[in-house]
């Protein structure tokens, strides 16, 4: 028997318990634990809302969580309740999954003004994220600035825009349901330091913009390179800049109250305002040789009494675990870090690329850790799970199995808003009284 402890319950965490379980069949015990008392990590709290048909490959997670030697043990927190050199104790391999939570700050004057909030909470906050359930941010002012060209300022971009009717079929939970439905946000920026053609918004997900109720994307013509260079982007790439093409060509939305404004070629320089953001400072920028933005001096101003910058992650440091601070991530060859530990996904990688991208990698890990430790080999005696639950028990630890949260998730089905998904419990102790833990 061996014994593999996976930190982190996110799709890395989950492809990679489910790789341990096919390299070995049931010659393995996995545990698979988080700090938060729910699974998924940011397939719950990132994946926006009102895109359920990405969130339901937690089905798929689910599947492994009730193989059996496999176990689900939220309210786990290494670093914590537990320390690496324990789990490395009981554990023949430990595996980190611990995504890359930590917003990367602007670094610019005024980032710390009320007003200014990373993706990670602004997203986190709507999603209902516990740690972010109070952030309460700013919506009763008229304008609104999204940092980044990413998908992640299409999500907060399109999520401000929406009519309360167009949440329908969604899982946003109750307290942003009810302040966005009361937004007096008009005006929404979303500013990028490049051009059109440098986006890093997928095409799907641009398109909707074109399609809300309220709301009418504005790009200027005049931001666009000759349109015979599109022919040369990536398809993927060249659809984008078709959507952007056309919200460009697209006459004024008389009818739609809210806007949202394309700026590109725009580098944040400060933050202003009175004791609270007001306006961003920005550069325009022109493309060098290099294709990297550089500053040509001129400035303006956008207003913005809401400021979400969505411009990356960063995964924290965890006492004992190399750690670099330049990437923002553990150290790591092909996911080893050091003997008998590894890294996955985010943790691994930094925060690029999609749910999916996160499979090769447990995939990989896992074939590592069986290389290692193969199937059939002489066990090495360690504890495994045993060890563990006696050492959470002596710190009083109670740690949420994946029949509580199944309770949990019964009790938010079955609360849901008519039309709605689910009535996401944010409070952790509200969540554990109603799963009866
Ligand atoms: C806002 C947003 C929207 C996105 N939308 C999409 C989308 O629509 N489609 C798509 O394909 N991809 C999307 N992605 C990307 C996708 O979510 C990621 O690729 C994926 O979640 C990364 O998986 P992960 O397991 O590495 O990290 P995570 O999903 O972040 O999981 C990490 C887990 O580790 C836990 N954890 C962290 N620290 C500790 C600790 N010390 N102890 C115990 N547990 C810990 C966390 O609670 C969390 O559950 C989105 C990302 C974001 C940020």
């Amino acid at each position: 028997m061996r014994h593999v402890a996976v930190v982190g319950s996110g799709p890395a965490g989950f492809y990679t318990a489910e790789a341990l379980t096919k390299a070995y069949g049931d010659a393995v015990g996995i545990d698979i634990l988080d700090r938060l008392p729910v699974p998924y990590g940011l397939i719950r709290f990132g994946v926006a809302p009102d895109h359920q048909s990405i969130k339901a490959v937690a089905r798929r997670y689910e599947k492994v969580a009730l193989t059996p030697g496999v176990r689900f043990l939220g309210n786990v927190h290494l670093g914590a309740d537990v320390s690496i050199e324990e789990l490395l104790h009981y554990y023949d391999a430990v595996v980190l999954a611990t995504g890359a939570p930590h917003d990367r700050r602007l670094g610019i004057p005024g980032d710390d003004l009320p007003g200014v909030v990373g993706s990670a909470a602004f997203v986190g906050w709507y999603n209902g994220h516990p740690d972010f359930a109070d952030l309460s941010p700013p919506l009763d002012q008229p304008a609104a600035a999204v940092i980044g060209n990413g998908n992640v300022a299409l999500d907060v971009a399109r999520i401000l825009s929406k009519t309360p009717a167009e949440f329908a079929g969604s899982d946003i939970v109750a307290h942003a349901f009810e302040a966005l439905a009361h937004s007096a946000i008009r005006d929404i920026t979303i500013l990028g330091r490049r051009g059109p053609h440098q986006i890093a918004m997928t095409p799907k997900e641009l398109g909707e913009l074109g399609h809300l109720e309220a709301a009418a994307p504005s790009v200027s013509p005049d931001d666009f390179p000759p349109a015979g260079t599109d022919a040369a982007l990536e398809p993927g790439q060249r659809k984008s800049v078709e959507h952007l093409r056309a919200f460009a060509a697209a006459p004024p939305a008389g009818d739609r109250p809210k806007t949202i404004h394309f700026d590109f070629f725009a580098r944040p320089l400060a933050i202003e305002g009175d004791g609270r953001a007001e306006r961003l400072i920005v550069e325009r920028t022109a493309l060098g040789p290099d294709g990297q933005a550089r500053g040509t001096g001129e400035t303006y101003a956008v207003p913005a009494q809401l400021v979400v910058s969505c411009i990356g992650y960063s995964s924290p440091p965890i006492p004992g675990v190399p750690y670099d601070e330049r990437l923002g991530r553990f150290p790591n060859a092909h996911g080893q870090i050091a003997d008998r530990l590894y890294a996955v996904g985010w943790a691994r990688r930094g925060p690029t690329g999609t749910i999916g991208t996160n499979r090769p990698d447990g995939y990989e890990v896992a074939e590592a850790i069986a290389a290692a430790f193969p199937p059939g080999s002489a066990p090495s005696g360690r504890d495994g799970a045993a060890g563990l639950d006696r050492l959470l028990a002596s710190r009083g630890c109670d740690p949420v199995p994946f029949a509580d949260w199944q309770r949990i998730e019964a009790a938010e089905v079955a609360a849901a808003r008519a039309g709605f998904t689910r009535e996401k419990l944010v409070r952790v102790p509200d969540m554990l009284r109603t799963s009866g833990h």
